[in-house]
């Protein structure tokens, strides 16, 4: 099993690898709220924070990002069911449903997210007790 999947079915964090608890809210960056299916593990809040003030590329996305926050997501698996003139056909079911097709990679979709723009956020999250 490779990376990406094991940590969004074990709920790692993307960025430190350690577990994100059940009580911790899953977080992730995002540059469009209308997006569905997320194709990153969630990471910790503190290591998101960590990441959007430290990497150039987050902070320099950061004033049109937002921050997602959930305390839980579905996992999905998207297979490859076909091919079309276009290329493959994929389909996305919920993770353990009897195989069909060739499942290619997880995504998960969180449960009653928030989104707050990631500036926002920042500023939120600093004043935070910890
Ligand atoms: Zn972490």
């Amino acid at each position: 099993m490779n990376h990406q999947r094991r940590a969004m079915q074990e709920r790692r964090c993307t960025i430190c690898g350690t577990h994100v608890g059940s009580e911790q809210a899953c977080t992730w960056p995002l540059a469009d709220t209308g997006t569905r299916y997320y194709f990153e593990a969630p990471a910790h809040s503190e290591c998101l924070a960590f990441a959007l003030r430290s990497c150039p590329k987050l902070a320099s996305i950061a004033h049109r990002s937002y921050v997602v926050e959930a305390r839980d997501y579905t996992v999905w698996e998207r297979r490859a069911i076909g091919t079309s003139p276009e290329g493959l056909v994929f389909e996305m079911t919920p993770l353990g449903e009897p195989p069909s097709g060739v499942v290619e990679l997880f995504a998960l979709t969180p449960i009653d997210p928030q989104f707050t723009p990631a500036t926002q956020w920042l500023a939120d999250h600093a004043r935070a007790p910890h």
